[in-house]
């Protein structure tokens, strides 16, 4: 993907708003009040049960822009919505489509002129299998784990997404599915952010996902992913089998996943799977573990044997996904041959093995590579600087030894634990 230099007009017509100027609407969106919420909102203006059933309604199923088009509600009570609510937290959208029209990218702006990003994934029906429209999300608006193969660790962190606003990129997807004729059958948290460290609000996302009232998901058709924050998937496990849960592994030695994961540094790669483990083991789910395969750095037969003993006789699940190419790293994805070798490794230990392969490198499908070239890219001086430094570190993990220095900070950590 071609970055943007601060000058060149942007593709999308999308640009991240000055920070000075971040301010957020302060009125909720809608989609993120729970049944309870809108049934008190509606009581206490005197009206009765089935209007806040019809706003419901309107948000989940209908073809509505906005309150102003709910048609089965009086004037009165428009109005009352519009001065309390906001219909729709992610305005603005903009949808990239490649892949024959299989993948569609979709940047989406704001109230604060912040971007975040979702990607739609269609499989069309095949071995008698049924199609599938999966959606890949994001829970915050940047991210504080910096893993230097990801174009949104460049951005660094800048918020928590509230709930409506993780809600309303399905609510997009779905609409544009809808004109379709189809609705969507998964959702994944892996866009932009680490939804571990976010939450309380990613729950009550999937709670509105997974209600038949709202978009009505089975619970296996949701999956969370994680870098690694331990508190946060012993909590999952103490919440039971509501979703599938996916660890972002990258590597299964230390020394190279301090580098690959900083949040490693934290939680070392033995606890992180120790917990998923556990989770598995309490809710009887296959946990899948995600490697992006760089080459030359983690595609080694010495990493894949470490990943088979570590995750040997797991109820485990490895997905192995050769590195979208990001402008600011030295490496690039590790070719097919290679990926194989390393995935027949894995398997002589027991394990299932998938290979996936890249949806949209042409349109930077990779998470946050469009708000990123949106934000402007970094001097090449910059980039060389970081290449260099990322360079040593991978080789000084290939030999063993770890950095030493402090993990990354890991803002909402602390109540977790
Ligand atoms: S890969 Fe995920 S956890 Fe790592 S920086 Fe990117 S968004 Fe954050």
């Amino acid at each position: 993907m071609n970055a943007q230099t601060p000058d060149a007009p942007a593709p999308f017509g999308l640009r991240p708003a000055p920070s000075a100027s971040r301010l957020r609407d302060p009125r909720p969106g809608v989609s993120g009040l729970t049944p309870a919420d809108l049934d008190a909102w509606a009581a206490a203006r005197g009206l009765p049960g089935y209007r806040a059933r019809q706003v419901s309604d309107a948000v989940w199923r209908g073809r509505q822009a906005g309150f102003a088009e709910i048609r089965t509600l009086p004037g009165s009570v428009r109005d009352a919505l519009e001065a309390s609510f906001r219909f729709d937290t992610v305005a603005e959208t903009e949808v990239r489509r490649t892949d024959g029209g299989l993948t569609e990218k979709a940047l989406h702006r704001l109230s604060d002129g912040l971007l975040v990003e979702s990607v739609l994934m269609h499989y069309p029906a095949r071995d008698g299998a049924r199609e599938r429209h999966t959606l890949c999300i994001s829970s915050q608006a940047g991210c504080a784990v910096g893993c230097p193969f990801c174009a949104t660790g460049e951005l660094g962190m800048e918020r928590d997404l509230e709930t409506a606003e993780i809600l309303d990129q399905v609510r997009a997807a779905q609409r544009r599915l809808a004109a379709d004729g189809s609705r969507l059958t998964n959702v994944v948290f892996m866009g932009m952010g680490e939804p571990l460290l976010n939450l309380d609000r990613v729950l009550e996302a999937v709670a509105a996902l997974n209600d038949p009232g709202r978009l009505g998901l089975g619970a296996r058709h949701i999956t969370l992913s994680t870098s690694g924050v331990v508190p946060g998937i012993r909590r999952l496990t103490e919440l039971g089998p509501q979703f599938t849960l996916a660890v972002s592994l990258h590597a299964a030695r230390n020394p190279l996943r301090d580098v690959l994961v900083p949040l490693n540094r934290r939680w070392p790669v033995e606890e992180v799977v120790a917990a998923a483990r556990e989770h598995a083991r309490a809710t009887g789910r296959r946990v899948t573990y995600e490697l992006t395969m760089i080459s030359g750095v983690n595609d080694t037969d010495a990493d894949a044997d470490a990943l088979a003993e570590l995750l040997r006789g797991d109820l485990a699940h490895v997905n192995l996904i050769p590195m979208n190419p990001v402008a600011h790293t030295p490496w690039t994805g590790s070719p097919l041959p290679a990926v194989e070798r390393f995935a027949d490794r894995v398997r002589a230990a027991g394990l299932a093995v998938t290979i996936r392969f890249n949806r949209g490198t042409e349109i930077g499908a990779a998470c946050g590579q469009l708000a990123a070239e949106q934000a402007g890219r970094p001097t090449p001086a910059v980039v060389r600087r970081r290449r260099e430094r990322l360079v040593a570190q991978s080789a000084a993990a290939l030999r063993g030894e770890r950095s030493g220095e402090p993990a990354p900070p890991a803002p909402g950590v602390e109540g977790l634990a």
